[in-house]
């Protein structure tokens, strides 16, 4: 055999499929589960993040329709050939509205698969779970038994989570167990990610008197620190927090978080042994593994805590650790923000209100304190100004601090002037924040500023998201041309269509449209209605126009044109169709005679020439054929006999329209 074509032997992979890459958790998982699975020799196919915008809790103004397709990156998985799945649900599902384990399951191939953090029994497969139960009943019982707090709180993961569930269980179990009341407003509902702070300010708001915060998870306790802080409150002082994960960073937050630990890397290693044997050809059993509290001083306990004396070192190295922490995941957000700003400021029924509503609740979703935006009337092109372009006045559109956002149209706009007191002018005091202002431009146009509370470490961020406002402004600005020009040309093609269909010194349908509107008002009303067909033709009007002149004549048809459709019932098609021409229709009733339509018209002139001052007499000669509608029917027909009538009609008109002197 030719070595050269001889197929190497397949490796074997395994796809992890994974939800939001955005708690420490997903990410770990992921990297644990690859170290694992790498260590067996094995090919591993990552299938991870889903729905970014929406777990930063914008929720609420991206339009979903953006991150709808991450799901189908799960389908892909059929093209690798891969021979176990691994699914994180847990952190799939933690998307609001994720797909459902049964719809996922039902478009992958069939596969051995490895379910964690859900403890569903699947025929082709087994779980891995925590103990999730036991972990957060251990942590609540410590919080009573312990501590002895009575009015604990409960900051759940997602409704329809299973860990969410379990943990939120166990905590109701210990607190009736020790005869503690849970009311609903102890339980507040968020993500599993630390941008939860709505959350935790209305759980503190609606219970004044808690001892204790119990976290499902220790991104979100990561938050409840932060706002208490701004409450001025100590957490593990004033208020006892805990979390569960035990996160990497955990032992390093400032005070150290009591937490229940559940072991990324026990788990992979499990997971791999697990795939291991599935890849023998045996099914293996589900596991759950334990999990337990490790205290810290979070909870009021001493233990973990960062010394206070002799030690400095450690104290400044732990400080350190966790503000690069953060930083970092502030610096991942903002990132991930920014990439997400332009897609949601770009839209083709952009207005400039919504435009800076959309902006405003993406600053805040940066934790910018407060913005404004100030632009120039009109955009200006400064390419041909000095470096310095200053303009003498500014209109205010959109003032954000915090989740408030005010803005302005265009024509209301509140109007600055250089000099002159600014009540919108963006400034904190007291903290380390200053007011830095970015202008905003796209090429040479120049749209005005941006004007912004950050602290100085933040320059460079603001100053490139300063750039993305620019770039959305200019696309703003054409998208509302765009529109302005749709607008015109929808005009213009309706002015077009009726000018199409009407005639001009009359106002009724022209010929070919007077046709057209027979045919379907005969055939809406359908078989067996009656109609009349009416032909119609001015009276000497050639006279008329060698006497009194061509717009004698004009007010003549016109004329004709109002009689006629006095005499019309309303809504029935009436059209100028020839020079002093018109034909019509309309329903009519069985007692109905063409005699009677003929003198209604007949006593119309005479009114009109018994008032017109006109020295003509306005007169009509008219054909009328009545018929009872058959689908068979040719209606043209029914007209061509009108206007047989009319012409026998002509022949008793009067010889003269000219009005004799007096
Ligand atoms: P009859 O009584 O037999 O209907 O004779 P008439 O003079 O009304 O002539 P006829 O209906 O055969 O022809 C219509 C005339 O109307 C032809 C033309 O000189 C005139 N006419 C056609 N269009 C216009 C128009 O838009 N304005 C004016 N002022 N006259 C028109
Ligand atoms: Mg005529």
């Amino acid at each position: 055999m030719d070595q050269h074509t001889a197929a190497a032997p397949r490796r074997r992979a395994v796809g992890v499929m994974t939800g939001s890459f955005h708690t420490d958790y997903s990410r770990r998982i992921a990297q644990e589960l690859g170290r694992a699975l790498h260590s067996k020799d094995l090919d591993v196919f990552l299938f991870q993040g889903l729905d970014a915008s929406r777990f930063l809790n914008l929720a609420d103004y991206v339009d979903p329709g953006f991150d709808s397709h991450y799901y189908s990156q799960f389908e892909y998985s059929k093209f690798l050939e891969l021979d176990v799945l691994i699914i994180s649900f847990g952190t799939i599902s933690a998307i609001p509205g994720a797909v459902s384990l049964e719809e996922l399951l039902s478009k992958l191939p069939k596969l051995p698969i490895i379910l964690l953090e859900d403890e569903r029994e699947l025929p082709n497969g087994c779980f891995i779970t925590v103990d999730n139960y036991a972990g957060m009943r251990e942590c609540v019982d410590h919080l009573i038994v312990a501590h002895g707090y009575r009015s604990i709180l409960f900051l759940s993961g997602p409704r329809g989570v299973t860990d969410a569930e379990t943990r939120l269980r166990a905590y109701r179990d210990s607190m009736a167990e020790h005869g503690l009341p849970v009311p609903d407003t102890a339980i507040g509902y968020g993500n599993f990610t630390d941008h939860v702070d709505a959350v935790v300010e209305k759980l503190l708001a609606d219970n004044p008197k808690a001892e204790a915060i119990v976290c499902a998870n220790d991104e979100m306790a990561e938050c409840v620190y932060r706002v208490l802080r701004r409450h001025g409150l100590s957490p593990g002082v004033d208020m006892a927090v805990t979390g569960f994960d035990d996160n990497i960073s955990t032992p390093f937050m400032d005070p150290p978080l009591t937490s229940v630990r559940q072991s990324c890397r026990d788990i992979a290693d499990r997971t791999a042994l697990l795939v291991e044997s599935f890849l023998n050809g045996d099914h293996p059993k589900s596991v759950r593994l334990p999990a337990r509290l490790v205290r810290r001083s979070s909870c009021g306990c001493r233990e973990g805590a960062i010394p206070t004396e002799g030690s400095e070192k450690l104290r400044e190295e732990h400080g350190w650790l966790m503000s690069a922490r953060i930083k970092n995941k502030q610096l991942m957000n903002n990132n991930m923000l920014s990439a997400l700003m332009l897609r949601n400021l770009l839209h083709e029924n952009i207005s400039v209100h919504l435009f800076f509503e959309k902006l405003g609740m993406q600053l805040n979703a940066l934790k910018t304190e407060t913005s404004m935006i100030a632009l120039l009337r009109e955009p200006k092109d400064v390419s041909a100004c000095s470096k310095l372009f200053l303009p003498d006045e500014l209109r205010v559109h959109m003032v954000q601090n915090r989740d408030s956002i005010r803005t302005w149209s265009r024509n209301q706009a509140p109007i600055l002037t250089a000099g002159e007191s600014n009540p919108y002018r963006p400034a904190l005091s007291g903290s380390e924040h200053s007011t830095c202002v970015f202008p905003l431009f796209y090429s040479n146009i120049h749209y005005g500023v941006f004007a912004v509370c950050i602290r100085p470490e933040d320059m460079l961020f603001y100053y490139t998201l300063s750039l993305e406002i620019g770039t959305g402004l200019r696309y703003l600005y054409m998208a509302l041309d765009q529109q302005e020009a749709r607008r015109a040309l929808e005009q213009q093609n309706s002015i077009l269509d009726y000018s199409a269909s009407h005639d001009a010194l009359t106002g009724l349908y022209n010929r070919a449209a007077v046709l057209r509107q027979i045919h379907s008002f005969v055939h809406e009303r359908g078989e067996g209605s009656r109609f009349a067909a009416i032909m119609a033709d001015i009276d000497h009007l050639k006279q008329i126009n060698d006497t009194f002149g061509h717009s004698a004549g004009d007010a003549a048809i016109q004329a004709a044109a109002q009689l006629l459709q006095a005499a019309l019932p309303e809504g029935s098609p009436l059209g100028r169709t020839g020079g002093d021409e018109f034909t019509g229709i309309f329903q009519i009733r069985d007692d109905f005679s063409s005699v009677d339509f003929k003198s209604r018209l007949r006593d119309q002139c005479q009114c009109f020439n018994d008032t017109s001052g006109k020295p003509w007499f306005e007169e009509l000669s008219v054909g009328c054929r009545i018929f009872s509608y058959d689908r068979f029917d040719d209606i043209t027909q029914y007209l061509k006999e009108a206007d047989a009538e009319l012409y026998e009609a002509k022949a008793r008109r009067r010889s003269s329209v000219v009005r004799p002197a007096k």
